[in-house]
């Protein structure tokens, strides 16, 4: 990933925000790529600290990349908002209980998800030019990613004036708030950080840390405590109001800009926590209930439109200053129940029904039950998996589950298990079909589900049987927000991403072009092949060329269908499959009914799927992998 270099450098583990030209922006590829590293640095004793830094003199992190929810969420799409939120609150979490040191730099901007980066490590440094702030009033949020953590300990009132204001510490105001704790010139970081990464002693950096200039917060802390002191958000602004002073002026003008309602639930979620039984836990698990309705519920779209689409600067807020009821702030931060952050994915552990443990569905099982879900099976065949118990019938294995997941053959064994399940799932449990099946098949058993008072989603997978035990799949999800939301964590589980493509069926349809181009590819692949052994062209020059040149694919760079070439592939396994060339059949020929229904050309798909017909059915391809059909041309001339 260019936005973010992660490494080992001799004692530490290493984190650079490289993306300096968007002030460090932190996408959710970024957020996962931390938390991938220093779960595994958690446990690598080669790791002693771990050092975060940022390229660029202006940002460590100017806060989270906000676009993408900005466009997901504008669609209806909420899960996926939902998803970072959760994702990166739990990465806060971790770096917070980290058990060995984490130092952070934090030069120019360290805002918002910037902070729950790099504030809540062992040892917070800041320098001349660090800002550090919590402004997601501004846009509709609240102060999160622990933010309202830190807020709660300040001083007297300086939370609740921070959290309203989004007012910009300097390095001394941060360390006073209690969001850093060296000052340390910068000119001298580079040399710290390379005694960090050859010593690995954290100790070096107390050592280095000087006295900062007097604190402005601090001078301002009694103001602060008398205007700051109200019950709820109209206190504070009439007492703002009362008090004809400059810094009174300057609040209220920084105030009139930010939401109503998200400035009334931070003042409440900073009451709630502040006391003795505070914790960082405590303070993401209210955050969390509010981002996670935010742009449902809260004014968050409308923000990020004012702020970074529409920059109009002229949001409409739900509510005025003084006239956001206590009831809407209630209802921003009542529990969650289900929906609740848990921390540890293994908290959340579901009851799972699993049927169809093929090739594609064992692993995936497997990898269910590695990750802490409690799942039962059933198939035709006898099979035994780890970690999963198996049930007599598909009736047993469905019907005490939270979810059922299917992963047969085609779209009539899929009604059928549909019609013996539904009746028995319990009601409001969700029913998630991974096979590749017509969309017809998807959208009748979502309908039937559906009617059942049950969750549907059609999710068929792309990755093949390597991807499935490696948990690296693709889920294509078709059905609806709440339903995708419940699968996601399943979907982590069983793969490496999920794309919500639209409503029941759109799963099935995006799988549909893409193993359409899937076969047409093979093929190109395969016959290229044969052609270059006829031109006497060694495979493995073709495979080196070709691998990093225009032609290349995932049939030729992650599947290549030449024996001993490339990587591990059930070209390498006498072709066992892997891909059966009659699943591949049956795809091709679900691609040529869409295509016939939906009135378009596509005449590669027709092709591909006359080729793999007769290779099924007259030339020995059944029960091979679908990428045989190299040896298949290997036989042939022109005449066939
Ligand atoms: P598979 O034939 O290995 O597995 C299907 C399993 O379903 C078998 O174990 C079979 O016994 C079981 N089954 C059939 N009818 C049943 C019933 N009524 N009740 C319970 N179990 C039943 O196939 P696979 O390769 O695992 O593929 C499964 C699905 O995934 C297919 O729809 C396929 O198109 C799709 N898919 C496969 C791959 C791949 O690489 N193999 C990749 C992507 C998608």
């Amino acid at each position: 990933m260019t936005d973010i270099a992660i490494r080992i450098v001799g004692r530490a583990g290493r984190i650079t925000f490289t993306r300096a030209q968007a002030l460090n922006a932190m996408t959710y590829d970024m957020c996962m790529a931390i938390d991938k590293a220093m779960r595994a640095w958690r446990d690598d004793a080669a790791v002693q600290l771990v050092v975060i830094d940022a390229d660029g003199d202006r940002a460590f992190c100017s806060g989270g990349d906000i676009a993408e929810l900005y466009t997901t969420g504008t669609r209806g799409d909420f899960a996926y908002g939902r998803r970072f939120w959760r994702d990166e609150y739990r990465l806060n979490a971790l770096i917070f209980e980290y058990p060995k040191p984490v130092v952070s730099f934090l030069q120019g901007f360290t805002m918002g998800g910037g902070v729950g980066i790099g504030c809540h490590g062992s040892h917070r440094v800041v320098g001349e030019s660090s800002r550090i702030a919590m402004p997601e009033c501004g846009i509709g949020l609240v102060p999160d990613v622990g933010g309202t953590f830190m807020l709660a300990l300040a001083p007297g009132r300086l939370g609740e004036y921070l959290g309203v204001t989004g007012t910009r510490m300097a390095a001394a105001d941060a360390i006073y708030a209690g969001f850093a704790d060296h000052f340390i010139p910068e000119a001298h970081w580079p040399a710290l950080i390379a005694s960090l990464e050859t010593d690995g002693d954290a100790q070096t950096v107390a050592a280095a840390s000087v006295a900062p200039a007097p604190s402005a917060l601090a001078e301002a802390q009694d103001r602060i405590d008398a205007c700051f002191d109200g019950e709820a958000l109209t206190d504070v602004l009439n007492a703002l109001d009362a008090d004809d002073s400059t810094f009174a002026r300057d609040a209220l003008k920084a105030m009139r800009r930010n939401a109503p309602l998200s400035m009334a639930c931070t003042i409440e979620i900073v009451h709630r926590l502040r006391g003795p039984t505070i914790t960082l836990r405590k303070a993401l698990e209210l955050e969390y209930r509010f981002t996670f309705r935010a742009m449902e519920h809260g004014d968050f779209l409308e923000g990020i439109r004012a702020a970074i689409i529409d920059k109009d600067r002229n949001p409409a807020w739900q509510y005025a200053g003084t006239d956001v009821p206590p009831v809407a702030v209630s209802r921003m931060l009542q529990p969650l129940g289900a929906d609740r952050l848990i921390f540890e994915p293994r908290e959340g552990g579901m009851k799972i029904g699993f049927i169809g443990l093929g090739n594609m569905g064992a692993p995936m099982a497997r990898n269910l039950a590695k990750a802490g879900h409690e799942v039962t099976g059933f198939d035709m065949a006898p099979v035994a998996i780890d970690g999963v118990v198996m049930a007599a019938s598909a009736h047993d294995a469905a019907s005490s589950a939270d979810v059922v997941v299917t992963m047969l053959p085609n779209g009539a064994i899929l009604r059928s298990v549909a019609d013996q399940i539904i009746p028995v799932m319990r009601p409001g449990a969700t029913l998630i079909d991974c096979s590749t099946v017509d969309v017809d098949s998807a959208r009748a058993v979502a309908a039937q589900a559906e009617a059942a008072g049950l969750h549907a989603i059609d999710a068929p997978v792309s990755g093949g049987v390597g991807g499935a035990a490696a948990g690296t799949l693709t889920f294509m999800a078709g059905g609806s927000d709440q339903a995708f939301a419940v699968a996601v964590p399943l979907f982590e589980a069983m793969g490496q991403r999920a794309v919500h493509c639209g409503a029941a069926g759109a799963g099935q349809a995006a799988k549909i072009c893409n193993n359409m181009i899937l076969g047409v590819t093979m093929i190109a692949t395969c016959e290229a092949f044969a052609l270059a052994d006829k031109l006497g062209l060694d495979r493995q020059k073709m495979f080196d060329v070709v691998s990093t040149s225009s032609g290349y694919s995932w049939s030729m760079n992650a599947y290549c269908p030449a024996p001993g070439v490339g990587p591990n592939s059930p070209a390498d396994n006498g072709y066992a499959p892997g891909f059966a060339a009659e699943l591949m059949v049956k795809d091709l020929g679900l691609s040529q009914q869409a295509a016939e229904s939906a009135d378009a050309d596509t005449p590669m798909g027709a092709h591909a799927l006359l080729l793999y017909k007769a290779f099924v059915e007259n030339e020995g391809g059944k029960g091979r992998d679908f990428s045989a059909m190299l040896p298949r041309f290997e036989k042939r001339g022109r005449g066939g």
